[in-house]
């Protein structure tokens, strides 16, 4: 479909503004009955829980990628502060269904990013929660050290310790 920069390019700013609105305008008037069953269509599968967008193709693959490059950059980050683990973007998944895509301090469906629970800063430095009879158990960046929290509470928490209870055992020799 013909974007708006499309039209600007070719036209300059105020002219191409206007074609491309008299474009639109003209597409909805030609095409009512098909843009109505797709809204309809669009409410079924809302209503359902199906996804409302292709699963497959160049946006669907561009969408799964940039979240892979998130789960890298966080891999990377806690590797490069000398703590492990890692998550599947399926864990991930798996972990906001778990929290019915809800933010874990707010408790509100906001779009949400993972947090690391105990964070990577004070992971070595006073927290050891991953310490089990002796054995480690999961690691700093592992999906058990990760909640979903929408960006108003992330930016709140920082790098504190916040959220679901029972997660932390502090070092008793601290
Ligand atoms: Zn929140």
């Amino acid at each position: 479909m013909a974007s708006l920069s499309t039209f600007i390019n070719k036209l300059g700013k105020r002219a191409g503004r206007k074609a491309y609105n008299a474009y639109h305008q003209e597409y909805r008037n030609t095409h009512r009955r098909r843009i109505r069953a797709y809204n309809i269509e669009y409410k079924r599968k809302r209503g359902a829980g199906l996804p409302t967008k292709s699963t497959h193709g160049r946006a669907a693959r561009k969408a799964r990628n940039t979240q892979k490059h998130r789960l890298y950059v966080k891999a990377r980050y806690a590797k490069q502060k000398g703590v492990g683990g890692s998550y599947t973007l399926q864990q991930w998944h798996a972990l906001l269904k778990q929290y019915d895509y809800r933010c874990a301090i707010c408790r509100k469906r906001k779009p949400l990013t993972a947090d690391h629970i105990v964070p990577v800063s004070l992971w070595r430095t006073f927290y050891r929660p991953w310490i089990e009879d002796g054995t480690m158990t999961y690691q700093c960046n592992d999906i058990e050290n990760i909640q979903p929290l929408c960006a108003l509470c992330n930016s709140i928490k920082s790098n504190k310790l916040m959220g679901d209870g029972d997660f932390v055992a502090f070092r008793e020799d601290l």
